[in-house]
């Protein structure tokens, strides 16, 4: 039960803070996934209805297959509008941070959040949130942020009056952040969300179709590349390793978004248990994704090596230098985490 995880007063305070803020601004991570868009997009819809003066920041430009997202046009992209970005974080009354756990993951929005005199509240399921807020909401047991925002609004007596377009926005993050109910899917809570969603009129095939059956012709040919002529396999180290770097990028007219999901891919062949995706976002800047199954921990190779973290499952970090060089680390600190392969409990 979430009662047992947020107090009466935390949900006390998350309602009053909200009722007596004139200028709220939600922010999310960087890159932003579909339950990072979805919750801010949902509690941006929330609160405009209810009359407030409210915007939606994030640190960088959303993917284009979120753009479908009810609200998504009025987000402010900080990379794109910086004055506009910090002046809104200033002068906040107060801000709220969906989806991340750590003050870097808004990137160089960081000193405006921090140095804003706005309340601040956090709702998030990431492991190990810093306290930088007024009001930690934080369940890590909880597969995503719009799960977890869907019952907080249940608890403040908010989630009758959410509309079929904040329902879309919840229902988005839910699935996104679970592979479409495919992992970290087993919890009966999600399916009782799901049918006060389908309730409020959402279409969850129209929104699967939209989120992640709609691809460039570019973006095939790049997940087919990188397939066929880029994933390394290292049996015995039961691990895949895809490297992709600007060049091949823009040859294929990468667009952020377009790799989504890709690390994931390796995981389906038998006797891999964990994948590594480097991608060279900048000259000599090497962007890190990990995916495994069962107990391996992904998260401690990217805290251990490339200034990372995340779930045990799902992690990412970062690399500076060549992709090259980061292809060398990480192939020289593989045997490092055999010990937990061999621990390794797949069902
Ligand atoms: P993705 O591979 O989809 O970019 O990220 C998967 C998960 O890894 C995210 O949900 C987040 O928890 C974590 N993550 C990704 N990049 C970073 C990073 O640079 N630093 C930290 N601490 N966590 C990250
Ligand atoms: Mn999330």
């Amino acid at each position: 039960m979430l009662t047992d995880k947020i107090s009466h007063d935390k949900v006390e305070a998350v309602k009053n803070l909200i009722a007596r803020s004139g200028k709220i601004v939600i922010i999310c991570h960087m890159t932003p996934d579909g339950d990072a868009m979805g919750s801010s997009l949902a509690l941006y819809d929330l609160l405009k209805r209810k009359g407030k003066n409210v915007f939606v920041v994030t640190p960088d430009m959303p993917p284009r297959n979120l753009m479908f997202l009810p609200g998504a046009q009025s987000v402010v992209v900080g990379s794109r509008y910086p004055d506009k970005a910090h002046n809104l974080l200033l002068s906040a009354d107060l801000i709220v941070c969906l989806d991340f756990n750590s003050l870097h993951r808004v990137d160089r929005l960081s000193p405006f959040v921090s140095g804003s005199s706005a309340k601040k509240i956090l709702i998030d399921h990431h492991l190990e949130p810093e306290n930088f807020v007024d009001v930690l909401i934080s369940c890590p047991e909880k597969s995503s942020t719009c799960a977890l925002l869907y019952e907080l609004l249940g608890l403040m007596g908010m989630s009758e009056e959410m509309s079929r377009e904040a329902a879309e926005c919840i229902y988005t993050g839910m699935m996104t952040d679970t592979g479409n109910f495919s992992y970290n899917s087993n919890d009966p809570q999600l399916y009782l969300i799901i049918a006060e969603l389908l309730k409020k009129s959402i279409d969850k095939d129209s929104i699967y179709n939209k989120a992640w059956n709609t691809n460039s012709s570019g973006r095939l040919r790049l997940c087919g590349y990188a397939l066929y002529c880029k994933m390394q396999l290292v049996p015995e180290h039961k691990m895949a390793l895809i490297a992709l770097s600007r060049d091949e990028l823009n040859e294929f007219d990468y667009v952020k978004g377009d790799t989504e999901g890709l690390v994931n891919k390796p995981l389906s062949i038998p006797g891999i248990e964990y994948s590594v995706f480097l991608r060279e976002d900048e000259p000599d800047y090497v962007k890190v994704s990990m995916r495994s199954l069962g107990d391996f921990p992904v998260n401690k190779i990217c805290s251990d090596h490339f200034g990372g973290g995340g779930h045990l499952n799902a992690a990412g970090g970062e690399f500076h230098g060549s992709i090259a060089s980061a292809m060398g680390l990480v192939m020289s600190v593989l045997p490092d985490y055999d010990e937990y392969l061999n621990n390794n409990n797949i069902e």
